[in-house]
């Protein structure tokens, strides 16, 4: 039987790694690259700061999942897997991940990997910061008999539920009884001019639009919109 040797380590060995045995194979093999710190600021709403923007998550393990792979630098005929224990957030949390590369080299299975921490850093969202702080782009005021309020205060939120996914901004930062009937303070104006054709449509509504400037806000002068939805009965 022909004996064969590695020729970096001088091992006697049955398997070659491309010409090396296993442990020398895995030593000089860059077959993938990862990082040895990840850090990656979170919001409490579970949204993340990726390349200076804010994006939503399905969850923190999605998350982390997606930064990680997309940190990892692998050639295309290795697999590569995540594995880490279970954590809570609380505060800065710091996360050990290994990394697990599998390729297959002349028939044979090999798997090498390699150490990372992924450090969670909770920051408040843009989102987040504008709900605390009471911001809004637009007031619908409902007026008219109440249980028609009801229907449309209900209708509002709905559509702000609808489209949350899509416009960040699609929250409600306030519900105010108002003389005659309820104010709902908006987050996008864009959501606002939705609810008030969906109302119109749905309902025997009349709608009446103020636009006003209300100061400046990073050198962009910053609009407001009143819609004052009409319920007849
Ligand atoms: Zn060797
Ligand atoms: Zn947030």
């Amino acid at each position: 039987m022909l004996r064969k040797f590695c020729p970096r380590c001088a091992k006697e060995t049955d398997e070659l790694f491309e010409g090396l045995c296993r442990d020398c194979y895995l030593e000089t093999a860059k077959f993938v690259e990862v990082p040895q710190n990840i850090s990656v600021l979170v919001c409490r709403c579970g949204r993340s700061n990726e390349k200076k923007k804010w994006v939503q998550n399905v969850s923190v393990e999605e998350m982390i999942e997606r930064v990680v792979m997309s940190n990892v630098r692998k050639d295309k005929d290795t697999d590569v897997r995540q594995e880490y224990e279970p954590f809570g957030i609380n505060g800065k949390t710091l996360v050990p991940v290994c990394v697990v590369a599998r390729r297959v080299v002349g028939g044979r299975e090999i798997e090498k990997s390699a150490q990372l921490v992924f450090t969670i850093i909770p920051q408040t969202c843009d989102v987040c910061s504008r709900v605390s702080g009471g911001y809004y782009e637009a007031i619908i005021q409902i007026r008219g008999p109440v249980h028609r309020r009801e229907q449309v205060l209900e209708l509002v939120k709905r559509i702000v539920d609808q489209y949350k996914d899509t416009d960040k901004f699609s929250f409600i930062t306030q519900v105010q009884d108002s003389k005659g009937g309820v104010d709902v303070y908006l987050g996008s104006s864009k959501i606002a001019g939705k609810i008030e054709q969906e109302s119109k449509r749905i309902y025997n509504v009349a709608s009446k639009v103020t636009h006003s400037v209300c100061g400046m806000k990073d050198g962009r002068a910053l609009n407001r919109i009143t819609i004052l939805l009409r319920i007849s009965d």
